[in-house]
């Protein structure tokens, strides 16, 4: 019986024969090397009863080689011209769907309830670097979050990712992943292996969400907050930025730090997670007066 050929290959194929050109303002790089993606999905741990949340496929190899190892593959894609290529691409692969539809407007519950069910799923995403802290800011604190993200970034955003608290890196995108699961780089990706390749390194990142968070502040929605006004005006310190992002006054921020045993003229930038769970529990207390 003749063999079928590669995923890598029938992306080649169907790429060419339907004459599709990349767009660069949609970060359109691509990776075709099953050996490549295979050693990727193998990092990243995917298991036979797993479901696979995948946003923008692409040309779909990897959305291929994951049907091939999960149990369903649901793959958003925002451009519609991928659709005969991933027509071809993925027509060996029952168990994978691709929704036409923008991510950041998609709502992730009712997505991957209609995909899933009530069963977990995981993340696997090669992005448009421009949109990777929307992204994984969406993932991370919506009410439906995956068990883990494995995510394409560039080298830098890998860097503040995985910055320490009151690093020179430390931002809101960081303590809010931090909050919601463990990160570490799986490997590192030359620029070379994207068609066409783009003009940054980049690394394959995998975040494992925590059975058990780090902290547990009593209202997550006000920490999630607390955590975003902390870092939104960096050389403000944490009274002024509270005030902004909550409209108190600053003796009732002051009263909300001293209640947090924090430094009255801390900066939000400085404050671990801890810190930050004891301000927004101090909020709720002033609230609740
Ligand atoms: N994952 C494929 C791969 O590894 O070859 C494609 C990677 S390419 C870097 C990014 C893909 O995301 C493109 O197919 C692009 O059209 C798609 N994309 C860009 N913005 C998107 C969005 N907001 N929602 C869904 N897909 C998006």
């Amino acid at each position: 019986m003749p063999q079928m050929p590669s995923a890598g290959l029938r992306a080649r194929v169907a790429l060419d024969r339907h004459g599709f050109r990349t767009t660069h303002a949609l970060g359109q790089n691509f990776l075709l090397d099953d050996a490549l993606l295979a050693r990727l999905l193998d990092d990243a741990a995917l298991a036979a009863e797993d479901n696979v949340l995948e946003i923008g496929p692409g040309a779909g190899v990897m959305t291929a080689l994951m049907a091939e190892r999960a149990r369903r593959v649901l793959a958003v894609e925002v451009d519609e011209r991928l659709a005969p290529v991933l027509g071809d691409v993925l027509a060996p692969c029952e168990n994978a769907t691709v929704v036409y539809a923008d991510f950041l407007k998609c709502d992730v519950g009712a997505l991957t309830a209609r995909a899933f069910g009530d069963a977990p799923y995981r993340v696997v995403a090669n992005l448009p670097y421009y949109i990777t802290a929307d992204i994984l800011l969406r993932l991370t604190t919506c009410a439906r979050r995956p068990a883990s993200i494995a995510i394409m970034v560039q080298r830098e955003a890998a860097e503040r990712l995985l910055a320490e608290p009151g690093s020179k890196q430390w931002c809101a995108l960081a303590a809010t992943v931090r909050y919601y699961g463990a990160a570490r780089v799986l490997e590192a990706v030359p620029a070379a292996a994207f068609n066409p390749p783009p003009h940054v390194d980049s690394c394959f990142l995998l975040i494992e969400r925590y059975a058990n968070p780090p902290v547990r502040p009593a209202n997550e929605a006000r920490f999630l907050r607390v955590v975003q006004a902390a870092f939104a005006m960096r050389r403000k310190t944490l009274v002024n930025n509270l005030k902004s992002a909550f409209g108190i006054t600053a003796d009732q921020a002051a009263d909300v730090l001293a209640a947090a045993e924090l430094d009255g003229r801390v900066r939000g930038e400085a404050l671990t997670l801890a810190e930050l769970a004891r301000v927004s529990d101090a909020l709720d207390q002033l609230t609740s007066r």
